[in-house]
């Protein structure tokens, strides 16, 4: 799904769209300095991923990727239980990085500042 949505972004289709066509609304928010981003899964089964505002526009790219990558290797459906997940996180991370390698990172932040999520 997060490699889907990458190459589709390349061919000029807009971020929030993409999201929304995988039950993800993503916001930027005014969050604790600690807190990065998050994540929840509604009642209704829409992931709702939340981006700290402070955070400089590479970090909230791979705060995005990280949170996708959540949702891709189904920890909602695995009971994580948020934050303090050690294992869950790593694992998240890593995928994210793995992702943020093999795809062109300076077309993902253009478009998504340009696709007008983060405004
Ligand atoms: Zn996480």
């Amino acid at each position: 799904m997060v490699r889907e949505i990458l190459s589709a972004m390349r061919n000029e289709q807009d971020f929030d769209t993409l999201l929304w066509t995988y039950g993800i609304v993503c916001k930027l928010e005014m969050l604790p300095g600690y807190i990065y981003g998050f994540t929840y899964k509604s009642t209704s089964s829409i992931y709702h991923i939340f981006i700290n505002e402070a955070l400089c526009d590479v970090k909230r790219n791979e705060t995005v990727l990280h949170e996708l990558e959540h949702i891709e290797l189904g920890h909602f459906e695995a009971g994580f239980i948020g934050i303090i997940d050690i294992y869950y996180e790593e694992q998240a991370d890593k995928e994210a990085q793995k992702i943020a390698e093999e795809t062109a990172i300076y077309n993902w932040e253009v478009k998504i500042i340009s696709g007008g999520i983060y405004k």
